[in-house]
This record gives structure tokens, sequence and C-alpha cells, in this order.
């Protein structure tokens, strides 16, 4: 009752096509919601994010390390031309950390349902800097990382990675990505001893230079025996 009664005086809107929400719908219309272009790449280890991330990890890695091929999955696609982009850009940019624990709780669904995202113990989200932190007042991996730490049963560590200022990423190519992040996030306040299997958490896969340079923070700290996953609500589909 007080729902409908809220829908009134605060009409919602589908994320995606701006319809009006009725009260059982959640951020999307029903049309929208079974229409949502799920990437299903929690099903297998090796998929094509997956091999992305690799393939990056394999071209930084010190020579002297050896690397058990990284998980990866997202939630969603992320396309410029497809109007479910509004999901990860209402969460970053419209304020909306609702829609962070919503397709949150919906991300660690999929991932608990996964064999190769089973005994993940701990969630790292990609921190912000401090700057931009106090400016957007939330951090958007942080959300999503909260939901997916619940659905998993698994220890949420916001503060486990810390990362300086640099320049935004958005303009720039794969190369310089991969220059502008190195040396950016630094081990903050660490992990809980006894962690086995730690899921980085960030909202787009892009080129996974940010995530790459958080997981060779988080490896060089944890040693060869931990696990280091990376999950994300939405992946770019080139
Ligand atoms: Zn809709």
């Amino acid at each position: 009752m007080f729902k409908e009664m809220l829908d009134v005086l605060m009409p919602r809107e589908c994320l995606v096509c701006g319809r009006r929400l009725g009260a059982q719908e959640s951020q999307l219309c029903i049309w929208c919601a079974a229409d949502l272009p799920f990437t299903y790449y929690w099903e297998s280890l090796w998929n094509p994010m997956a091999d992305a991330f690799n393939a990056l990890l394999e071209q930084l890695r010190p020579e002297d390390m050896k690397l058990a091929y990284a998980p990866a999955a997202a939630l969603l696609f992320y396309h410029h031309g497809n109007p479910y982009k509004m999901v990860p850009r209402a969460l970053k940019y419209g304020g909306r950390q609702d829609v962070g624990r919503y397709f949150g709780a919906l991300l660690g669904r999929r991932l608990r349902s996964s064999v190769v995202f089973a005994g993940v113990d701990a969630v790292v989200p990609v921190p912000l800097s401090a700057l931009r932190h106090w400016r957007r007042g939330y951090n958007q991996a942080a959300v999503l990382a909260g939901a997916v730490a619940r659905e998993l049963g698994a220890r949420l560590c916001p503060h486990a990675l810390g990362r300086r200022r640099s320049r935004s990423q958005t303009s720039l190519s794969a190369k310089e990505r991969l220059r502008n992040v190195r040396g950016v996030f630094y081990l903050r306040r660490g992990l809980p001893p006894g962690c086995r299997y730690v899921l980085l958490v960030d909202d787009t896969f892009t080129t996974g230079a940010t995530l790459s340079a958080c997981y060779y923070v988080l490896r060089t700290a944890l040693g060869p025996e931990v696990r280091i996953g990376i999950a994300t609500l939405a992946a770019v589909q080139a």
C-alpha cells in the first residue's frame, strides 16, 4: 500500500525505456526485464572477457611470476547503441545506488550458481580516488561489491585497496590506459588472513586496464596460492 502511494507521488520509470513502473516492477518494466542482454560468461571459465583479461595479465606479468587463468564474468553486455547502457550509467552518473544494489544482487546470484566462482570468500571493489569519491558521494563499484558479497556469503573488504589521483580513463586508448593506471592502486588495509579466493568487482569492463592494475597489487600481496577473479556489472561489446 505504501509502495502504491509512493508510486502515485513519485512515479518510478523503467531505466531502459522510460515506461512508468507498476508496484510489482523494480528498476525495469517487465518487457525490458525479460530482454536483459545477459553475457552468461559466469557459466564458463573460458569466455571472451576472461580471455581478454588474461591476455592483458600475461602482457604485464613479471618474468618470475607464474599465473593461473583468472576467472572473469560480467552480468550484462554494454553497447553504445543499446538502451541497456542506461543501467551502468544510472549507477555511475545518475546517483542511483539502488540500481547498484539491485543489479549487484542479480550478479551475485548468477555467480553463486556458477562452479567457476564457488568458494569466493572475499570481495574487493575497485576503489575511487578520495576526491572522486567525495564528489560522487559513493563508490559505484563498492555498492555492487556489497550486494555481490551478500549473495555469495563472502566478506566485503571495501578498504583493501586505495587509489591515487590520475587522469580520467574515458578518452584514452587501451595502451594509454594501461600506462595511466600503473602505480595508481596500492594496498591500503589489505585482506583478512586466510582468504583463498578473492573477487575484484568493478562497474564496467572496458579494456581491463584498471582491473589488471588492481589484480597485480593483490597478487603481489597475496602470493601465488590465492585465487583472484573479476566480476563486473557490464562488459563492453566491441
Ligand atoms: Zn522498459
